[in-house]
């Protein structure tokens, strides 16, 4: 199905794409690409990618798949240095946590949202990067998004549709604009509050005592503290206006229950307890 696939940005996301493909026999060959050698010939080692280039441009050549999975900040410069590449039979699509901020860098290099390219986003991650934290299984029944613009050609969609679903994932479509507003409420928001909960926490005078008694609450909730915090700044500022909505939202939420706890409301406390509790349940199939 893919006779070269370029993958810039063989950490995490791009690693285990690979793995995915690989294991799914649809993949031809697979060059990666990115900034250290050392990522890439742990890449090489592990029998993610055959080859690699650190110039995304010749990694690029003649792919008729490209998947840009590096964080946010860099997909502009990754779309200009291959630009010149690109040939007539080039799919390029990405795995950016944010969508409008890839559709502007395209403009920005493109001059035009173009046809050959397939915005996307998995929805599937965890808290380690790099190759070595890459597994084949990850996207295995997990959601990916992709944002085809009216300018996306339909050819180009499907054959970004069937590659996910060799990886394993269930593919839908989503307006761009909905899609960061969407992630901002369920990905966007949790990440910001575990990493000022930390932070909050590891300031206060008596840091080390209270780290030392944290129990499985704290565990869980600040699992994703742990997420890589260059990947996190390019998340907040590229989707910053929906992540700031989304922090008025909660605030206001926060405020509420403020006000419940100083007027001792046991009443209100029980019932916006006992609704987030149905609700995550609900969520994760209690
Ligand atoms: P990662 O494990 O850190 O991998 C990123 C890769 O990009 C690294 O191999 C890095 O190579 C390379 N890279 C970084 N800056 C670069 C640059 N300027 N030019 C070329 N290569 C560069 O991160 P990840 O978790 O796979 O995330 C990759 C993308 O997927 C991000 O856009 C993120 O928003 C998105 N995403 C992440 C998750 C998640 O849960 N982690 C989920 C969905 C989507 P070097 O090691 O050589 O620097």
């Amino acid at each position: 199905m893919i006779r070269r696939l370029c993958i810039i940005g063989v950490g995490l996301i791009g690693g285990s794409l690979a793995r995915a493909l690989r294991n799914a026999g649809v993949c031809e060959e697979i060059v990666g690409s990115g900034r250290s050698v050392g990522n890439l010939e742990k890449a090489m080692e592990l029998g993610v990618i055959d080859r690699f280039d650190t110039d995304p441009a010749i990694a690029a050549a003649g792919a008729d798949m490209i998947v840009v999975a590096v964080p946010l900040g860099a997909m502009e410069a990754v779309f200009r240095a291959i630009q010149p590449v690109l040939g007539t039979e080039s799919v390029l699509t990405d795995a950016g946590s944010a969508k409008g901020c890839v559709v502007d860098a395209a403009r920005a290099v493109f001059g035009e949202v173009p046809a050959f390219l397939v915005p996307g986003h998995p929805i599937a991650g965890t808290e380690r990067s790099g190759v070595g934290a890459s597994f084949p299984e990850l996207y295995q029944g997990r959601r990916v998004i992709l944002t085809p613009l009216p300018e996306t050609d339909l050819r180009a969609l499907d054959r970004v549709t069937l590659m996910w679903q060799a990886a394993g994932a269930r593919v839908s479509n989503m307006e761009v604009t909905h899609h960061d507003a969407v992630l901002a409420a369920t990905s966007h928001l949790p990440h910001v509050l575990a990493f000022s909960l930390v932070d909050t926490l590891s300031r206060l005078e008596e840091h080390d005592e209270i780290l030392e008694y944290a129990a499985g609450g704290f565990r869980d909730f600040s699992r994703i503290a742990s997420s890589d915090p260059v990947m996190w700044r390019d998340i907040c500022i590229a989707n910053r206006d929906a992540i700031l909505k989304m922090i008025d939202r909660y605030m206001a939420g926060l405020n509420e229950f403020t006000g419940m706890l100083r007027e001792q409301d046991e009443e209100r406390i029980l019932e916006t307890f006992r609704r987030a509790k149905e609700v995550r349940d609900g969520f994760v199939g209690h």
